[in-house]
C-alpha cells in the first residue's frame, strides 16, 4: 500500500506507524554526476534517465570525500570522515598495506534496518567494501567480489536473491544494497559504445588496458599525451554505458520494484584532467565530488522532479531512518530529505567534504552558491558553483571580506572528533592485495 508522504513528517504525537517498503540501495563506484544524460552528460544512459523520470533527482548531491573507504563509511553512518574517522590507509614502514576498519561501535545503516525488523543483504564488487573491513555489519548475508566487474554483483545477486524473495513472501520487509564497482579504473572499453564514441580508442588507448593507470598518471603519460584524455573518458563512458544496459534490465525486475524505495547514487566523482588531475582521490573538485543521487518512491510517486537543494550523502542515513522507524536515530552529520521529496524546504545549511591520503590534506564546504576550498595550508579558495560549475574563477580576492568567517566555519566544522576511532588492521596483506591496492592508486 501507498504510504502518504505526508504522514511521515512532522511531530504528530503518536508517532505514525513505521512503514516498511523494500528498500534498495544501489551504489555505483566511480560515477561522476556528468556521465549521466540526466545530469548534463553528453552520451546517452537511456536505463537511468528512464530510472530519473520516475525518481526524484538530486541536481547538487556531494560526496564527503572523493575516494571510496571515507565515503562508503559516511553512506554507512551517515556521519563526515572527520567524524567517523574511517579516512586512512594503514601504513607500516612507510608503506600503504590496509585500510582502517569501520568501528563496530557505529550503528551502521544496515543495522538500523535489521533493527527495524528487515532482512538485510548486501553484495559489492569492490575490495574496500568487505566484511573484513566492518563494512557488512548487520547484513544477514553480505558478499563482496575483490575489486570486480558487475558480472560478480549479477552472480552474487542471483544466488543471494532466492532468499530476498522468501523473506518478502513471509512478510518481511528487505534492505539490499548493491555496490557496483564498474566503471572504476582500469577501464574496460565496452562496445558497442567504444566503437560510436571513439573507433580509434587503441592508438592512445591500449595502454590504459595493459598497465595500470595510477602508474601511467605518475609516469606523465597524460601530459605527454594530452589527447589520451579524451580516450580515457570514452572507455569510461562506454563502462557507464554497459553498466546502464545491465541496471535496465536489473532494476524493474528486482522482487517488488514498484513498491520499493530504490536509490542510485556514486560513492564519488573521476578526474579527466580537470585541476591536472586523473582518476579520484586527488582533490575536492567538482569532477571528483558531484555525485548523482536518485531516488524512486513506490509506484513512482513524484516521479520526473529535480530538486536543486544541495545535499550530501550523509543524508541518505537519516533519510532512510525517518523512513522506517518511528524511534530517534543515533546522532547523525545529515538530515533527513523527505521533507524535499515532498517538495517542501530545509533550513539553510553548510555541507564539508574531506579527503586525506598519502599526497593530499584537503577540506572544503559548500555554503550555496560558494563552495570554499583549502588544500594543505594555502589560502582558500572560492568558487560559486552557480555560476561557475568548472571551478574556473577563484572569488577569494572579491570576497575578502568574508574569508575570516568561512575560514573559520572550516576549521571549526572540519574539527576532527571521533566518537569510535577506527581498529587498525594488524599485519601485512598478502602481497596479492597488496599489488591490487597498488594498481588502483591507494598505495605508493
Ligand atoms: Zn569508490
Amino acid at each position: 500500500m501507498l504510504i502518504p508522504l505526508a504522514l511521515l513528517f512532522g511531530c504528530s504525537d503518536p508517532p505514525p506507524p513505521p512503514v516498511r517498503p523494500p528498500v534498495y540501495l544501489i551504489v555505483i563506484d566511480t560515477l561522476r554526476a556528468d556521465a549521466l544524460r540526466c545530469y548534463g552528460g553528453k552520451r546517452p544512459t537511456p536505463a537511468l534517465e528512464r530510472f530519473a523520470a520516475n525518481a526524484v533527482l538530486f541536481e547538487h548531491c556531494f560526496a564527503p570525500s572523493s575516494w571510496t573507504v571515507p565515503s562508503v563509511a559516511s553512506i554507512w553512518t551517515g556521519l563526515y570522515p572527520f567524524h567517523h574517522g574511517t579516512i586512512r590507509g594503514l601504513a607500516v614502514d612507510g608503506r600503504v598495506v590496509s585500510q582502517q576498519e569501520l568501528s563496530a561501535g557505529y550503528t551502521t545503516i544496515a543495522e538500523m534496518f535489521k533493527s527495524a525488523g528487515y532482512a538485510t543483504f548486501g553484495v559489492s564488487a569492490n575490495g574496500h567494501i568487505a566484511r573484513k573491513y566492518g563494512f557488512a555489519q548487520g547484513f544477514d548475508m553480505f558478499d563482496s567480489g575483490d575489486f570486480a566487474d558487475k558480472t560478480t554483483v549479477a552472480k552474487n545477486w542471483n544466488r543471494i536473491s532466492r532468499p530476498v524473495t522468501d523473506a518478502q513472501t513471509v512478510e518481511q520487509p528487505t534492505f539490499v544494497m548493491m555496490f557496483f564497482f564498474d566503471p572504476h579504473h582500469p577501464y574496460t572499453p565496452k562496445e558497442p559504445y567504444i566503437g560510436r564514441y571513439r573507433p580509434d580508442w587503441k592508438k592512445l588507448g591500449e595502454p590504459l588496458v595493459k598497465q595500470s593507470m595510477p602508474d601511467l598518471v605518475v609516469d606523465g603519460y597524460f601530459k605527454q599525451h594530452p589527447k589520451a584524455i579524451d580516450v580515457a573518458r570514452a572507455m569510461y563512458d562506454s563502462e557507464v554505458a554497459s553498466l546502464d544496459a545491465y541496471l535496465g534490465e536489473l532494476l524493474p525486475n528486482l522482487p517488488s520494484y514498484d513498491e520499493a524505495w530504490v536509490l542510485v547514487l556514486a560513492d564519488h566523482g573521476e578526474s579527466f584532467g580537470e585541476n591536472g588531475a586523473m582518476i579520484h582521490g586527488n582533490n575536492l573538485g567538482q569532477p571528483e565530488v558531484h555525485v548523482p543521487l536518485m531516488i524512486k518512491l513506490p509506484r513512482d510517486q513524484y516521479g520526473g522532479t529535480r530538486v536543486a537543494t544541495p545535499v550530501s550523502l550523509v543524508d541518505i542515513m537519516p533519510t532512510l531512518a525517518a523512513l522506517i522507524t518511528p524511534v530517534e536515530p543515533p546522532h547523525m552529520d545529515g538530515v533527513s530529505l523527505l521533507p524535499l521529496l515532498a517538495g517542501q524546504s530545509l533550513p539553510p545549511r553548510t555541507l564539508f567534504l574531506h579527503v586525506n591520503l598519502t599526497r593530499v590534506n584537503e577540506r572544503a564546504m559548500v555554503q550555496w552558491p560558494f563552495k570554499i576550498i583549502r588544500l594543505m595550508d594555502q589560502p582558500l579558495r572560492v568558487f560559486d558553483l552557480a555560476a561557475d560549475p568548472a571551478e574556473l574563477r577563484n572569488l577569494a580576492p572579491q570576497q575578502s571580506d568574508r574569508l575570516p568567517g568561512w575560514e573559520r566555519t572550516l576549521v571549526l566544522g572540519t574539527r576532527a572528533a571521533v566518537l569510535n576511532p577506527p581498529h587498525l588492521i594488524a599485519g601485512e596483506m598478502p602481497a596479492e592485495g597488496r599489488e591490487q591496492l597498488k594498481n588502483l592508486g591507494y598505495l605508493q
